[in-house]
């Protein structure tokens, strides 16, 4: 029987992986990954490499005509174009991709990324028709402090805001508690649970039930082929946004042990 939610699998790259390295890691993955989603229709994959990478992954993926399989950018500029050295626009992204993470935490830290230029980001990518993986996580000091929940109310509130509503339920929300992240200290399942349902009710409160229903809502932080059934049976989690295990062939069985 069909599930609420077509599940997501979302794999991303980091900065791994040069066009060369990006194509034929594509090229050992996607037979196995396409027969897989062939079996199994309420099940979307996406592969999210470095910018520079897309092409030779489309290629790839284009040569297999697996449609299940889609491509992410991992980041974006909101103006369509212009002056902006170094930037990616939507229109860009759009002539590749279907999907653009959005506010990943490493994006937060480490280049300054406020919920207010997430949000701008993530209306761009909707009305540029891409569907944004929105990261919202607390902190490690702010989960020991038991902060979790204001943290993560206020991210939602502002990164997710005054999306026009026939719009709303083509986000995809990921959340990664950031302590969780690269470390293998993968935050225990009924906990991820207890903040996305927290996040499904705030989505709710935003732009009303149905929406919220729809929504899809993914765990990330050290997702692995051995802790991945933990996540994908509870009710409220869609699926996984995956770091460095998607970067081995254990993306492939993370897949299999999300059908
Ligand atoms: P990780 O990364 O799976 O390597 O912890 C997840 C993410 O940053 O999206």
């Amino acid at each position: 029987t069909a599930p609420a939610r077509t599940a997501i699998i979302a794999g991303n790259w980091k900065m791994h992986y040069g066009p060369r390295m990006a194509s034929s890691f594509a090229l050992e993955i996607t037979p196995a990954l396409g027969k897989l989603l062939n079996e199994y229709p309420y099940l979307l994959c996406i592969l999210c490499p470095p910018a520079i990478s897309l092409s030779a992954v489309r290629e790839v993926l284009d040569a297999l005509l697996f449609e299940r399989i889609e491509l992410g950018a991992q980041n974006m500029h909101f103006e369509e174009k212009g002056a902006f050295t170094g930037e990616i626009s939507p229109l860009m992204v759009r002539e590749l991709c279907t999907t653009v993470i959005l506010g990943h935490s490493e994006r937060r830290a480490y280049f300054g990324e406020s919920d207010e230029l997430v949000n701008r980001k993530a209306q761009a990518a909707l009305s540029h028709g891409l569907r944004p993986i929105v990261c919202v996580g607390e902190r490690l000091e702010e989960h020991e402090a038991g902060k979790t929940e204001a943290v993560i109310r206020s991210q939602v509130q502002k990164s997710l805001a005054n999306f026009r509503s026939e719009r709303a339920c083509d986000v995809v929300i990921a959340y990664e508690p950031v302590w969780a992240i690269g470390t293998g200290k993968a935050c225990p399942g009924e906990d991820a649970q207890r903040t996305i349902h927290l996040i499904r009710e705030l989505y709710a409160d935003m732009y009303g039930g149905e929406t919220a229903n729809a929504v899809r809502i993914l765990y990330g932080g050290s997702v692995t082929s051995a802790n991945i059934a933990e996540y994908v049976t509870q009710a409220d989690i869609d699926g996984a946004l995956v770091g460095g295990a998607s970067l081995k062939s254990d993306f492939v069985e993370i897949v299999r042990k999300s059908i």
